[in-house]
């Protein structure tokens, strides 16, 4: 980590011709269980993890922001009032520092190891560790839970996509061998231990290299369908619903917007299930579960794609506990509990069946839950 962040400052003076500040890192997130709930006001499981992106800062003397990125040779430039304008990879970072109202020009140079597209939000992790220091050095003294809403805010407002809080969080919030159990209504935040290597498991993640766009369409008509359903059953967010509310109301919507509903319903119930399952380490029912919400994914809010399918059902074929797509859908990643001893197996099964079937080559490593954004230099 240390080492990549010392790349990041030699890189930004490579570029800028002057050393930076500071080195600010925020890892991408894996999300165990929970989708699509966070805009429902309802739980989430996500995990820290030990991949991040680096941001090295400088602020400037003058009205002038500039940034660029290990991504591209080009190097962005806007005047600090016209941060809200930037398009692009860059308004993830200048987006955040709209929304923090830099009142200083300032030099930002970005690298990363959180693959891009893949659901690990490469744009949270550059959102946070903008934010955190970006924050730091204007002295701002937002905490934390600020910071993951700024970062929201951004990726909202500047960069167009309608996404929740549950990124950011994990991204801010995340610790060692630990999930984020958050719930997007009240924003309390538990740290539940996982406990998966003392259990002989460990997470893989399958990367389909099907990039996902989530300003693309799919990701916001799911978020309307569930503003309808919520429209429809007078509550304020499907948070307020039980599975039970829902069939007793079932005439209230279309059968798709009831199917859409009824996934975030219990989605959030396998959430509440999944915590209580970690707390007893019966790791058995936490895999039940994500083979559960990823059935729910599939058939009730038809996010996921067949390359994500094939992930799980391989996987479970191969030893896995559970598994799962993972993120906001139409591509990305899936994710599979496996023991230790079995994910060999797992792996070399999971390439040989999306060769058999024609897929891209998918991308398999494990992560594990890491500690939350940090500066580093
Ligand atoms: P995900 O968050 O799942 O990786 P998103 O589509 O939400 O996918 O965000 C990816 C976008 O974030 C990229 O297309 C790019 O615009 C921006 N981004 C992420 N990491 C970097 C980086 N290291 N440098 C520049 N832009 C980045
Ligand atoms: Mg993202």
């Amino acid at each position: 980590m240390l080492g990549l962040a010392k790349q990041t400052a030699e890189k930004f003076e490579a570029k800028f011709g002057y050393a930076p500040t500071g080195v600010w890192s925020a890892p991408g997130r894996v999300n165990i269980i929970g989708e699509h709930t966070d805009y429902n006001e309802g739980f989430v499981l996500p995990i820290a993890i030990n991949r991040a992106t680096y941001a090295a800062i400088a602020l400037r003397e003058d009205n002038v922001a500039r940034v660029a990125s290990t991504f591209t040779d080009e190097v962005i430039e806007l005047n600090i009032d016209q941060l809200g304008e930037a398009t692009g990879w860059a308004a993830y970072p200048l987006g955040v520092a709209h929304i923090l109202r830099a009142s200083k020009g300032f030099d930002l140079f970005i690298d990363s190891d959180v693959p891009v597209g893949a659901g690990l939000s490469s744009s949270a992790a550059i959102e946070c560790a903008v934010a955190l220091g970006l924050d730091e050095l204007l002295g701002l003294g937002n905490d934390r839970r600020a910071l993951a809403s700024i970062g929201q805010r951004a990726e909202n407002e500047v960069v167009g996509a309608p996404t929740g809080i549950m990124d950011q969080s994990a991204s801010l919030l995340g610790k060692v061998d630990h999930a984020v159990f958050l719930d997007c209504q009240s924003l309390a935040v538990e740290n539940v231990e996982l406990g998966f290597a003392a259990a002989g498991l460990e997470l893989v993640v399958i990367d389909t290299r099907v990039a996902h766009r989530l300003n693309d369409g799919g990701y916001a008509t799911r978020r309307a369908a569930c503003e309808a359903a919520s429209a429809a059953f007078k509550v304020p967010s499907l948070r307020h619903l039980s599975v039970k509310d829902l069939d007793d109301g079932r005439e209230l919507v279309d059968g798709v917007t009831y199917r859409r509903a009824h996934h975030v319903v219990t989605e959030n119930d396998r959430v509440l299930e999944f915590v209580a399952a970690l707390k007893l380490g019966d790791f058995s029912r936490c895999g039940a579960l994500m083979v559960q919400s990823h059935a729910s994914m599939r058939d009730d809010f038809e996010i996921s794609i067949d390359e994500l399918d094939t992930a799980v059902e391989t996987s479970m074929r191969h030893g896995a506990l559970g598994a799962r797509m993972t993120g906001g859908g139409f591509g990305g990643a899936a994710i599979a509990l496996c023991p230790i001893e079995k994910i060999s197996d797992l792996t070399n099964s999971v390439y040989a069946e999306f060769e058999l079937l024609g897929y891209a080559k998918p991308e398999i490593f494990t992560v594990n839950a890491a500690d939350g954004a940090s500066r580093l230099i």
